[in-house]
């Protein structure tokens, strides 16, 4: 069974959390949010831009401080979004499963619902401590263009029937966008207004972000 852990200033909230790189953040991350929080009745969403992180093999990261900047810009106007640095604050790799204890020391929520794409979790028996991250929260795992649910059997099968009834299908909400195709866009000079908020648009254009250093396109 799983125990439940609830911080002396729970609130009972359902909350939902979108881990990620957003490097940068895009409306395919923004969709999916406003997707399950409609769809799960939670009251907010917290995104929780990754230090830095162990799936990824890509060697240069922007910085986690242009990250949170970009983040903070896209999530403003919804005053159901909002951000949390437990990840960045960290040193060393994340882990999900530390940071689920992090936020639920800081009492974040009674019932937390780990938001991800079907990309992630098809890498879910790669995470450090499975057992502990499903006792810590229930997860939303969306489609993602290019990555299938049945592809999700082979993963499925490997975790306990309590774990699986701890996964939520929904098949709405991933849309055709990738921060590495925003970063090739930008790179090539191709367009990535309405992939982007605008805000998003702007600081990426201000700052230079995503042109190999020195290098800029006329
Ligand atoms: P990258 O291309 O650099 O890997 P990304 O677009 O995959 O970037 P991440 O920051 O890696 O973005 O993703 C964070 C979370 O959002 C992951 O769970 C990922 O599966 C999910 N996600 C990202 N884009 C989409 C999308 N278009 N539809 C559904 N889920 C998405
Ligand atoms: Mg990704």
């Amino acid at each position: 069974m799983f125990g439940m852990v609830v911080p002396a200033t729970a609130n009972w909230k359902k909350i939902g959390i979108m881990g990620g790189t957003f490097d940068p953040i895009h409306y395919g991350h923004l969709h999916i949010a406003e997707c399950s929080r409609h769809r799960f009745g939670l009251e907010k969403v917290i995104f929780v831009p990754a230090g830095n992180p162990v799936h990824k093999s890509r060697k240069s990261i922007t910085s986690s401080a242009r990250r949170m900047e970009m983040t903070a810009l896209a999530i403003r106007s919804n005053p159901n979004f909002d951000m949390s640095e437990v990840e960045v604050r960290r040193s060393g790799p994340t882990y999900t499963v530390d940071t689920l204890e992090e936020l639920h020391r800081e009492g974040i929520g009674d019932q937390i619902f780990f938001i991800t794409g079907a990309d992630a979790i098809l890498e879910i028996l790669t995470w450090k401590n499975v057992v502990r991250v499903f006792e810590l929260c229930e997860f939303i795992a969306i489609t993602r263009p290019g990555y299938s649910f049945k592809e999700m059997d082979r993963v499925l099968t490997k975790l306990t029937k309590p774990q699986r009834d701890r996964i939520h299908f929904n098949e709405t909400g991933g849309i055709l966008i990738s921060s590495t195709d925003i970063r090739r866009r930008v790179l090539c000079g191709e367009p990535i207004k309405y992939l982007v908020p605008p805000e998003v648009e702007g600081y990426i254009n201000e700052n230079g972000l995503y042109f190999p250093e020195g290098e800029e396109f006329e």
